[in-house]
């Protein structure tokens, strides 16, 4: 799954090469890409033709267009293998085309859905006051919104009985911190991942935030400086994770810090990586 840097490297692209473009007609090519879009593709692509697209949007890994005066918007579901392609015309069509937005204009290009795995998809919803899809309304702000409270954060953590990993994980407290995130956010912070909320100091909570941003931000430059081309790509490996990965995928490697063996640990149907010397268990449970 694309994480928040990935994502907003699209929406950077997308907010280049398809911003304050008018849509021409849009085709939905299986039906499959469009199913979150109750209302089916012909109504789907109806409601498309003669808008023009605002500025793209994120919020944690949820990526908009929102269509100008209007209070709807394009919600992109990345999903496993979701990719949003910006085409020549004559391009020929990728295997797993989708869907092909084209606009009224002479660039040239084309906005194209592109998956393999059909997991992902595009559908339109209403826009809350604040411009946000209505299905993703609850979804909390993330740490690299300039909006992100930091104290509210922390007075939240304190206040739940829940562990670390789990809170941030917790869409509806912090969004777009995924797993290899919140592991290397906590591995620079030397927290266990299953450390109680309720032990955490203010200056931990602000001292893990600021790692979580410090981690998202270097994938954000690595794959920031990707896209300078027509091909907006959310699974072209930015090379980040490769290169700069302290813990997630290390198992059985030297500690960056201490040498000792990272452990992987299974962790809600996911796997948790961590130094078993740098991040203590916790003596207690919640
Ligand atoms: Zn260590």
């Amino acid at each position: 799954m694309p994480e928040l840097p990935e994502v907003e490297v699209v929406r950077r692209g997308l907010a280049r090469w398809v911003a304050h473009r008018t849509v021409a007609d849009a085709q939905v090519l299986h039906p499959r890409a469009v199913r979150r879009h109750v209302a089916g593709p012909d109504d789907f692509a109806h409601r498309l033709e003669g808008h023009r697209i605002g500025t793209p949007s994120r919020r944690g890994k949820y990526l908009w267009l929102p269509l100008e005066d209007t209070d709807q918007a394009v919600l992109a579901h990345l999903g496993m293998s979701g990719q949003l392609l910006v085409q020549p015309h004559e391009a020929p069509a990728e295997k797993h085309l989708r869907i092909r937005v084209r606009f009224a204009d002479t660039l040239g290009t084309e906005l194209r859905f592109v998956d393999q795995r059909t997991f992902g998809g595009l559908s339109l919803h209403e826009t809350s006051p604040d411009g946000l899809p209505d299905v993703i309304a609850h979804i909390a702000r993330d740490p690299l919104d300039p909006l992100f409270d930091d104290e509210a954060f922390h007075l939240a953590l304190r206040r739940k009985r829940t562990t670390i990993k789990r809170a941030l994980l917790d869409q509806s407290l912090i969004s777009g911190v995924g797993n290899i995130y919140a592991d290397e956010a906590l591995w620079r912070a030397r927290l266990h991942y299953e450390r109680p909320t309720a032990t955490l100091t203010r200056p931990r909570t602000t001292e893990l935030l600021g790692h979580a941003r410090d981690v998202m931000n270097a994938a954000l430059a690595v794959g920031g400086t990707s896209f300078d081309s027509l091909y907006v790509n959310v699974n072209g490996e930015s090379g980040y994770f490769d290169r700069t990965l302290d813990a997630y995928g290390r198992e059985g490697m030297p500690c960056r810090r201490c040498a000792t063996p990272i452990r992987r640990r299974p962790w809600m149907n996911r796997s948790s990586y961590f130094c078993p010397k740098c991040q203590r268990p916790p003596r207690i449970t919640p």
